[in-house]
Parts: structure tokens; C-alpha cells; sequence
């Protein structure tokens, strides 16, 4: 199955979570109100990433669309093209 990197400016996200919504399976907000990763993840607080397959890619896509900072990115793992 096909698998995705997304990449996540922590520093950047301004709470609001919309992306919770959008992917509640993937994402939660934290103490500090800004999003968090629920799924295995690595990075610190600053930039996070973490490898999704293409099962979970239109629930992350959608979080990534509707982020109003566009802090969510997301690349094909395998050729490092940006899908979003
Ligand atoms: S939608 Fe963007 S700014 Fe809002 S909580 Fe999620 S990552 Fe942070």
C-alpha cells in the first residue's frame, strides 16, 4: 500500500483545531491547545512528521485543506513529491 510523510509545523499551529475534525483518527489537540499526532510520530516540538498509508490520505488531506495556517504537508513517501 502506498504511504504518505506528513509533515507538521508544530511551532506554527494556532490551536482552533479543525484538523481534529477533519481526522479525528490522526490527530488530537494537546495541554497547550495545538494539535498532536496520535498515530507514531517522530520530531520534537517544533517540526513533527509521521508515515500515513493511502487508506488514511483523504481524512489528512482534508485536515491539511482546512488548517487555517497551513501548517500540514503531506509528500508521497516514495518519490517526495508534494501531494498537498
Ligand atoms: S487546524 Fe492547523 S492550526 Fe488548527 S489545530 Fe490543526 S494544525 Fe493547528
Amino acid at each position: 500500500m502506498k504511504q504518505y510523510k506528513v509533515v507538521y509545523d508544530r511551532e506554527g499551529c494556532i490551536g482552533v483545531g479543525s484538523c481534529v475534525a477533519a481526522a479525528p483518527k490522526v490527530w488530537d489537540l494537546d495541554d497547550e491547545n495545538k494539535a498532536v499526532f496520535i498515530i507514531d510520530f517522530e520530531g520534537d516540538e517544533k517540526l513533527q512528521t509521521a508515515i500515513i498509508t493511502q487508506d488514511q490520505l483523504e481524512a489528512v488531506k482534508e485536515s491539511a485543506i482546512v488548517c487555517p495556517v497551513q501548517v500540514i504537508k503531506i509528500f508521497d513517501l516514495e518519490t517526495g513529491e508534494q501531494v498537498y
